[in-house]
């Protein structure tokens, strides 16, 4: 595991400029970490690693999209420690590989397509046959119903927290609030279980990508554990669910780049970043100071531009 921790370095928090309502915006850089194209992921799947070890456990099976930023990092990082893995992929009829899912193709991982519907019987036959064949494997989320491994994922964003409230003690700056892109509740969880172990005092704000408010909320208290507060989880920003964009959000996108030479891609981190600048239009008065998780992705974007291209050529 040490070659993992080496990436896993303290990300830097860069200042991006004044909103026109006044807030000073900050920007954390996880895109940046350092192994296979960064993002939460990195954090998150390194979490789930060390908790694997620990376990004694010697086959990974993972679990998301066909675009899943999480498959992608957790298959490098098994091919890293020379782990066997197999990934199952929620496929959608129709819909093509994006260069996550070539990345994982290309390492040599295996890639079973794997119906929403079906995840529970299906993660349970893959670990019995793995079971029979003399493997100890490891199901990212737990149990065959997904629950069970919360903590280890929690783990990832409460060390990120405590990142942030260093580079607040050593800069004398005091966030507000801290944005980011909230999908299944590990970052938003971790960071909030973080925040209540060291008695923070900003607002932790997740825009939704995809979930309506009642799942979206038990997902983040499900991995923030224990805690007294609510949970701001805003599901205005949706856009139409998971994947969908507009106009606005494709502006903020092209706007970053051009002001900060920084990617975001539309289904999470462009999506969220637009969010909260509407978000801060309407009630951000009075805050001074705001940070942006980049939770990173960047093969989305790279996705992204190539839908572009294709439009232009056709
Ligand atoms: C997975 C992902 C998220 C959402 O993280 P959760 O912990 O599932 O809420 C946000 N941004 C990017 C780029 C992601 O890959």
């Amino acid at each position: 595991m040490k070659t993992i921790k080496r990436f896993l370095e303290p990300t830097p928090i860069q200042y991006l400029g004044k909103l026109s309502g006044g807030q000073k915006l900050f920007i954390k850089r996880d895109d940046l970490l350092g192994f296979c194209f960064g993002g939460n992921k990195c954090r998150i799947g390194a979490a789930f690693l060390e908790d694997m070890e620990k376990l004694g456990a010697d086959f990974m099976v993972s679990y998301g999209s066909r675009s899943s930023n999480l498959n992608r990092v957790v298959s490098a990082l098994c091919r890293s420690q020379n782990i066997p893995c197999r990934i199952l992929s929620s496929e959608e009829k129709g819909e093509r590989d994006g260069f996550n899912a070539a990345m994982i193709s290309q390492m040599g991982i295996e890639r079973m397509p794997c119906s929403k519907e079906k995840v529970a019987d299906t993660v349970s036959h893959t670990l019995q046959s793995l079971r029979e064949q003399g493997f100890h494997p490891y199901y990212i989320y737990g149990n065959m119903y997904g629950k069970g491994n919360e903590a280890a994922a929690r783990t990832a964003y409460r060390k990120a927290y405590r990142e942030i409230l260093d580079w607040q003690e050593q800069n004398q700056i005091s966030f507000d609030a801290i944005f980011l892109a909230s999908g299944t509740g590990m970052t938003q969880g971790g960071l909030l279980a973080g925040k209540w172990e060291n008695g923070g005092r900003e607002k932790i704000i997740g825009i939704s990508v995809a979930r309506d408010l009642e799942s979206g909320v038990a997902g983040v208290r499900r991995y923030a554990g224990e805690g007294r507060e609510d949970i701001c989880f805003e599901t205005e920003y949706r856009c139409g669910g998971y994947g969908k964009y507009d106009e606005e959000i494709e502006a903020g996108i092209r706007q970053m780049m051009e002001d900060n030479g920084i990617a975001l891609d539309p289904i999470y981190t462009g999506k969220a970043y637009t969010g909260m600048l509407r978000w801060l239009k309407k009630q951000g008065e009075g805050m001074e100071h705001v940070l942006f998780l980049h939770t990173g992705g960047l093969p989305l974007y790279f996705d992204y531009l190539n839908s572009k291209v294709k439009e232009v050529r056709q």
